[in-house]
């Protein structure tokens, strides 16, 4: 008998059909004798229509207001497994954020959790009651409603295995488990039996879209055991494991790449102590988070520098980028929406030599021009222009032997 925890995502619980489903396999699990913590999504599309809903009002609805709203899809869910369950003759019950006791900050919308207090669910669970937990929202310390950040039932689920010291979450989704690339980009692409924390870490940071990066943070800290796997077939699907377990033994065990990029040039700034720090400051005073930065040196004692950030945050940062450019005097600001990152990511690459050189070399046979580079111990990432990144991807999947 075990503790198990799991996630089931919007798709796999979007109708009414489908919870019912999920129900079964609940039931089921639950018949094998083990421990249920249940964490749910939304129905697919559900959260996006709740944030329509507040922007047909105002472009700007206020930040508490829109966490108690969002909040809302989960517990639709929540209640219906419940009632499936029960209607099956299973004892289960439903717990919002703040009945688990999932405490975060109160950064609205993108709160992290803080603690969780597993007692209530683990008194449940001493009643052989199957618990399940809304996942996406948690409470401040103020009693307010708050949420994670969008994807942010993953992060629930892992947090709550953690507390409640569970033997394994399973994460279901509407695929088969993590993939060396997306599979609607890479028809090639392969499912990993295993891949590491910080392999999944570094994927999740650049394009994999699979698990919210929390929730690998999370898993990697309080060593969890997390299962991605299919809640639309049976089969196993990736284990997410910390790196002395046995794993495949390949240099690049994915490609990845996110088309959500913009990037920001600011020319002729003057070469001097103190200016990066400015112009980084304000830019994470607006809450935009810089990616890759490079700086090229001009001659007349006078540099260019060049970062990427979120396209989503690309009109703010530009705005504020150019009150800071005047104020040190620099000659112009420039920008580009169209930008993606292509990123390898592989233990592999610790001790292996002229991966980035192989990188590098694909790119340029499909006449891909490379626009900044950033490293870590185990990626090598390249930002270019967004019409070139499927390509790309796919290009780096065969050339790194990943294809099937
Ligand atoms: N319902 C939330 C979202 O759509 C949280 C989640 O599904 O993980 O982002
Ligand atoms: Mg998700």
């Amino acid at each position: 008998m075990s503790l198990i925890v799991q996630k089931y995502g919007g798709t796999s619980v979007g109708d009414l059909v489908r919870i019912q489903k999920v129900a079964r396999r609940v039931a089921d699990t639950y018949d094998k004798g083990h421990d249920l913590v249940v964490v749910l999504s939304a129905m697919s599309g559900v959260t996006d229509h709740l944030l329509q809903m507040a922007e047909v009002i105002t472009d700007t609805p206020d930040r508490r207001e829109l966490d108690v709203l969002v909040a809302t899809g989960e517990q639709q869910t929540v209640a219906l497994l419940a009632i499936a369950l029960k209607n099956l003759g299973y004892k289960a019950q439903s717990l919002l954020g703040f009945q688990a006791e999932i405490k975060t900050d109160s950064s609205w919308s993108n709160a992290r959790i803080v603690t969780i207090n597993p007692d209530r669910m683990k008194a449940l669970l001493a009643q052989k009651t199957i618990v399940i937990v809304a996942g996406f929202q948690g409470v401040d310390p103020k009693g307010n409603v708050t949420t994670l950040g969008r994807g942010g039932s993953d992060t629930s689920a892992v947090a709550v295995a953690a507390a409640v010291g569970a033997d394994v979450c399973e994460i279901y989704t509407d695929v088969k488990g993590v993939y060396t690339a997306d599979p609607n980009v890479v028809p090639k692409a392969r499912m990993l039996k295993t891949v590491t924390h910080d392999v999944m870490l570094e994927m999740a940071d650049h394009g994999a879209k699979v698990l919210q990066i929390r929730s690998v943070e999370f898993a990697k800290k309080f060593n969890v055991p997390v299962h991605v796997r299919s809640s639309f077939c049976e089969e196993e699907g990736t284990m997410i494991v910390s790196e002395n377990q046995d794993m495949e033994r390949t240099v690049v065990a994915g490609v990845t790449s996110s088309k959500k990029e913009a990037r920001v040039t600011i020319t002729k700034v003057p070469d001097q102590p103190g200016v990066a720090s400015k112009l980084f400051a304000a830019v994470a005073e607006i809450g935009v988070s810089v990616d890759m930065i490079i700086q090229n040196t001009r001659s007349g004692n006078l540099t260019d520098i060049t970062f990427t950030v979120p396209r989503a945050d690309y009109k703010r940062t530009l705005e504020v980028v150019k009150k800071v450019a005047s104020a040190i005097g620099a000659e112009s600001v420039a920008g580009d929406e169209n930008i993606a990152t292509v990123s390898i990511t592989g233990v592999g690459m610790r001790t292996n030599r002229g991966v980035a050189a192989k990188m590098f070399e694909t790119l340029a046979e499909n006449g891909v021009n490379i626009m900044m580079i950033s490293t870590s111990e185990i990626r090598i990432t390249c930002a270019i222009e967004e019409k070139f990144a499927d390509q790309a991807t796919r290009a780096l999947h065969t050339a790194f032997g990943l294809d099937e």
